[in-house]
């Protein structure tokens, strides 16, 4: 079975994935992880990022790997905190926007989903990566709770400025950010994160 969790930046889904995957057995894959894996070995190798064949090229030759616990590896490093550096924040919406870039992963992220039970989460997984899939949740929650929720994960950062970021990569995404027609929304403004589990879970078992 594949369960697709899709929607903006700070809507819930990469905790809501992962919780919901451990709660079901299944496995989990983050695709916004991929391109940001991409991201780093793009600026780590001082590639042009306006070059979207030179990055799809990249792209090709270094697969992403996932290894036990949630760890990322491109290239031989692992990049599982590196990832989430605010360079990578900044520049990995330019580079996930080549049509180059796109259609590698989506090939990749098809080929994954199809060994066997898995919660796949990103922006396009229920519409274009996923159409077949049997579960489809589009997570939205409120701006400004969102921009709380990314504060929290980033100790340190300046909450205004972090806000700022999040709205110019939304924008930046939303030609790429697509809603299947078949999926069921969930707000988890006011849910907490056992909440929005529980629901997507009664999913699943309506669907099984
Ligand atoms: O989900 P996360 O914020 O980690 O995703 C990082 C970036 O990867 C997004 O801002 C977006 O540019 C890109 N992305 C995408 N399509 C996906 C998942 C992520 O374009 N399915």
């Amino acid at each position: 079975m594949i369960v697709a969790i899709d929607g903006p930046a700070g809507a819930g889904k990469s905790s809501v994935a992962r919780l919901l995957a451990r709660r079901l057995g299944f496995r989990y894959l983050d695709t916004g992880a991929m391109y940001r894996a991409l991201t780093w070995l793009a600026l780590e190798r001082g590639v042009d990022l306006a070059d979207g064949a030179a990055l799809a090229a990249l792209a090709g030759a270094s697969p992403v790997s996932f290894g036990d616990g949630g760890a990322v590896a491109i290239a031989g490093s692992d990049v599982t905190a590196a990832i989430r550096e605010p360079r990578v924040d900044e520049a990995v919406s330019v580079v996930a926007r080549h049509p180059g870039v796109r259609e590698v992963m989506r090939q990749r992220q098809r080929a994954l989903s199809h060994e066997g039970d898995v919660v796949i989460e990103g922006r396009d997984i229920g519409a274009v990566v996923a159409p077949d899939a049997e579960v489809k949740v589009w997570l939205v929650a409120d701006a400004a709770v969102r921009a709380q929720r990314r504060h929290a994960e980033r100790s340190g950062a300046d909450a205004a400025a972090l806000a700022t970021a999040l709205r110019d990569r939304d924008e930046r995404d939303a030609v790429d950010t697509h809603r299947a027609q078949d999926a069921v929304e969930v707000d988890t403004t006011a849910l907490t994160l056992d909440e929005v589990v529980e629901r997507v879970a009664a999913l699943v078992e309506e669907r099984r």
